[in-house]
């Protein structure tokens, strides 16, 4: 496995001025960092994000992308105008998304061929809800929602990066336990390995209430390989510090 991917998902939070104060602080403290690093920002704000972060070693990315490629679809973002404001990633499949605008697997796993179609990863999160672990669907959800993506990628499943994150443990403060978090990712890699002779290229990361005091031992999991982070995103010190625990 490379280096471990840390990507900052600021959802619907910012502002010009808070966001240039934000990422001045990430950059003033972030060094040279042994992960990679991308922060996921509200659409109007990529233009800032290219602005704050080119040459530097944070990369940036949207929150979500049109699953259309152009025209008659108002409010929709295509993946050539993300690439006009140089995103290298875009979240797809966000359990928001999911929730909230009725994304299917099938809208998610198109959006994850538009992204790469365009040279853009897709971070394709999966995850299932309390009812469905209470139910013991945990695994049968994860993998279905995997599968529809790579039935839509094919060979090019090698370079999407997954984002497994338990709809419980989103926003909430609880977080999935190492050992519970590295059970699903182990049934995620096996799902990959079927697919790809070489499942370990894909990041697969923990998503969920991730911060700093509980990132280095998700990080230690062996199929752990980084994280999406919400809340923690939006304050420098604490993002920087799962920064360095990645490393
Ligand atoms: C997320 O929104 O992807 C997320 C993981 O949020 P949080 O870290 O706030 O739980």
């Amino acid at each position: 496995m490379s280096k471990k991917l840390i990507a900052g998902n600021w959802k619907m939070n910012g502002s010009l001025a808070a966001n240039e104060a934000l990422v001045q602080a990430m950059l003033a403290g972030i060094g040279q960092p042994s992960a990679e690093v991308a922060l996921c920002a509200p659409a109007p704000y990529l233009a800032q994000l290219q602005a704050l972060l080119q040459g530097s070693p944070i990369a940036w990315g949207s929150q979500d992308v049109s699953s259309h490629e152009q025209g008659a679809y108002t409010g929709e973002i295509s993946v050539a105008m993300l690439k006009d404001f140089g995103c290298r990633y875009a979240i797809v499949g966000h359990s928001e998304r999911r929730q909230y605008h009725g994304e299917t697997d099938e809208v998610v796993a198109t959006k994850a061929q538009r992204a790469l179609s365009a040279g853009i990863t897709p971070i394709v999160c999966v995850g299932e809800t309390l009812a469905e672990r209470e139910a013991n669907e945990t695994e049968s959800v994860v993998k279905r929602q995997l599968a529809a993506v790579i039935h839509a990628v094919g060979h090019c499943i090698t370079e999407i990066v997954v984002a497994y994150e338990p709809v419980w443990a989103i926003g909430t403060g609880k977080t999935a336990t190492p050992e519970m978090a590295q059970a699903v990712h182990a049934v995620l890699r096996a799902q990959l390995a079927a697919a790809t002779t070489n499942p370990k290229r894909v990041h697969i990361l923990y998503g969920g209430s991730m911060n700093a005091a509980n990132a280095a031992s998700l990080l230690a999991q062996p199929d752990i390989d980084g994280g999406l982070i919400g809340g923690a995103s939006l304050k420098a010190a604490d993002f920087l510090q799962i920064v360095a625990a990645a490393g």
